[in-house]
């Protein structure tokens, strides 16, 4: 009795070798001494007491006491058996242990017993090691976990007789910590491995394939224009395309490919554009196989599904790297396949690329010119430059380009040609337009204010910002901020915009225009609009492109393209401008053929505001 209640109160302090059956034994051999000793009254209700106590001490505790022989048979179960597995006592008490087991645990426990047997044996006294968590299964069939402490009963030559159990329910602890698990390996929304568990799943497969000497592809699958859906639609809307998705993403591949949402866990920012799936495909043995499942993918994304009553379609982009032609570390796969992604991507989109070198140098100088690049007008990381622009008959400086140039702290400086196409697909040339607008403005009005002759100053329109609703807004704030007039600002749009949908456009020049800015058509020449195609455009510039130009010398042909312009822009009454003019040759051919204005670094390269400032009061003095 007194080790029962030690154990229940203390059940860490209790001594491990304590012998249960010597209780037993006692209990029953007391009473035929107190009958041999003629005190068999206070015996007898001494006894009673003490089984009695024993009897409501094992009815009371939740945990079931077991003894076990040394084969393993029960020799004693508490009643609590009946809360814990739906069994009496006298039940279980006719079971053997393994079929006490959940049938799929039987066999591992069993061997843990064993392996508890023979540390008893081999005299080691680690307590730890002697606690099991089993499953055990219940009368209605389903399972319980349990924590159980094995201790070993001896008799009193130290010999082991029997093994003493206590069982603890764990159920509960043991679903919560499976919960725990399951939500740190996958992602919620979707129910596929996330990037930990994905992570797992990748260093697995790069261990047999390396083992083997198998391959294997990742491919990494990016939702089109899904942010789009995401912000005119709403997350819900978002949401339930990407549950769509996985689910049709897991079906159109095999048993053994598995399919992922690296989705960082509680991460709210890639929560938001988290439209990205890896999927992990298992023993290739050629590219085909590898080409036909991303096909079967992108034709899974590309099927019409309904979204809050709409129908929608939704393609996808992928990226595939192969193990171990491409990387044969996780890193290198996962950055190789994100890379063939993006080129997908600017392959129109819809599409699948297989890494190659080619797509390493071209991907990453995008992807790093796209991040960094968002960041570079909060960061002052832009600025201008101010080519000026020459009459040829008075040799004044009539008007001045302003150029856009960026230097980032890790890129350098990036020229325009390279980040402009990023801006203008990403959309942020909107507002890097709207400060460009408004700097250029800003530093007309410094010069004038520091006495020098007022200049027209020429700014840079991409098609995206004609195409926004605010532009004008744009323009007037700058000019009403600054206090320039308007008809000293002209806005060069290139003559490629002009060959597509001339209609629209059409009427956002027309406003412009009527605003009292100046309009300029830049590089022309390379798009061969005709002279009644030019007509159509409110414009008071033609801009001769560069390439013309630079050919003059050896180019009999440009020559007399450049003729042709010229003669054109009189026909028209508009200003001509010849761009890229590098060599006093060039610029004597130009001026022989009348051409009003010439801009290039024969004359001035585009440079610092304070320098063109110098610039101009030179050339104020002389001219
Ligand atoms: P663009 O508007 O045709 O500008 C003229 C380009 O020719 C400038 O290149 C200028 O530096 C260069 N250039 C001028 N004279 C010479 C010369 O004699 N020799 C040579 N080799 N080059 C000369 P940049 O600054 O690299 O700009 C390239 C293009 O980027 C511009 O061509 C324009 O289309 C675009 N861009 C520049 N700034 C902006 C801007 O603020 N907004 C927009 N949307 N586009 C811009
Ligand atoms: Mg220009
Ligand atoms: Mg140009």
């Amino acid at each position: 009795m007194v080790i029962f209640l030690v154990y229940k109160f203390h059940p860490e302090s209790i001594n491990m070798r304590v012998d249960i059956l010597n209780i037993v034994v006692l209990a029953i051999i007391l009473p035929w001494f107190a009958v041999i000793g003629g005190h068999i009254s206070n015996l007898r209700s001494s006894i009673s007491n003490a089984l009695s106590t024993i009897e409501r001490l094992t009815n009371n505790i939740k945990d079931v006491i077991f003894v076990l022989d040394m084969n393993f048979n029960y020799t004693y179960v508490s009643p609590s058996i009946k809360i814990m597995r739906g069994y009496e006592p006298e039940e279980v008490m006719k079971q053997t242990l393994y079929d006490s087991f959940a049938p799929s645990s039987r066999d591992a426990a069993m061997r843990a017993l064993y392996g508890i047997m023979a540390l008893e044996e081999s005299g080691s006294r680690d307590l730890i090691e002697r606690t099991l968590q089993l499953e055990v299964e219940r009368k209605d069939g389903t399972t319980v976990w349990t924590e159980t402490k094995f201790s070993f009963v001896r008799d009193k030559n130290s010999r082991t007789v029997g093994i003493l159990g206590v069982s603890r329910d764990i159920t509960e602890r043991k679903h919560a910590e499976e919960r725990i698990q399951y939500l740190a390996t996958h992602d919620i929304l979707t129910g596929l491995p996330n990037r930990m568990m994905f992570s797992r799943l990748l260093n697995q497969a790069i261990e047999s394939a390396r083992r083997h000497e198998r391959q294997f592809a990742i491919l990494f699958v990016d939702l089109d224009r899904f942010k789009i859906i995401n912000d005119t639609m709403g997350h819900d809307a978002g949401d339930e395309l990407l549950k769509e998705m996985a689910k049709r993403f897991r079906q159109s591949l095999r048993a053994v490919d598995v399919v992922g949402r690296p989705q960082e866990k509680n991460d709210i920012v890639g929560r938001l554009g988290g439209d990205e799936f890896i999927i992990l495909i298992e023993e290739v043995s050629n590219l085909n196989q590898v080409a036909t499942l991303a096909q079967r993918v992108l034709s899974a994304a590309m099927k019409p599904m309904v979204i809050l009553g709409e129908e929608c379609r939704v393609t996808a982009s992928i990226g595939i790297s192969v193990y171990p032609s491409d990387g044969d570390d996780e890193q290198t796969l996962m950055r190789n396949a994100d890379m063939a992604m993006y080129f997908a991507k600017e392959e129109g989109k819809n599409n699948f690329q297989f890494y190659s070198q080619n797509t390493q140098s071209q991907a990453f100088e995008r992807l790093s010119i796209e991040t960094n690049l968002r960041k570079a007008l909060e960061r002052n990381e832009l600025y201008l430059e101010y080519q000026a622009k020459m009459n040829f008959k008075t040799g004044a400086i009539t008007g001045v380009e302003a150029l856009l140039r960026w230097k980032n702290p890790i890129l350098g400086l990036v020229t325009p040609t390279q980040f402009i196409p990023v801006a203008e697909e990403t959309g942020m040339i909107v507002p890097i337009g709207r400060w460009v607008i408004k700097t250029a403005c800003a530093q007309n009005i410094a010069w004038q204010r520091q006495g020098l002759p007022p200049v027209r100053m020429a700014v840079n329109l991409s098609l995206r910002q004609l195409m926004d609703d605010k532009l004008l807004e744009d323009i007037t704030a700058a000019l009403n901020d600054s206090g320039m007039a308007p008809n000293l600002l002209e806005m060069e749009i290139t003559e490629s915009m002009v060959m597509y949908k001339p209609e629209r456009l059409i009427e956002a020049l027309t406003k412009i225009k009527n605003m009292g800015v100046r309009l300029a058509l830049d590089d022309f020449g390379t798009g061969y609009s005709s002279l009644a195609h030019v007509k159509q455009f409110p414009i008071d510039t033609l801009k001769i492109d560069r390439s013309f130009i630079r050919n003059l010398s050896q180019n009999s042909e440009d020559k007399a393209i450049i003729e042709a312009i010229i003669a054109m822009g009189k026909t028209l009454s508009l200003n001509v401008v010849a761009e890229g003019v590098e060599t006093m040759a060039q610029d004597e051919f130009l001026r022989e053929h009348i051409c009003d204005e010439m801009q290039g670094y024969y004359f001035s390269k585009p440079v610092a505001p304070d320098q063109f400032a110098d610039l101009l009061r030179k050339n104020s003095a002389t001219s």
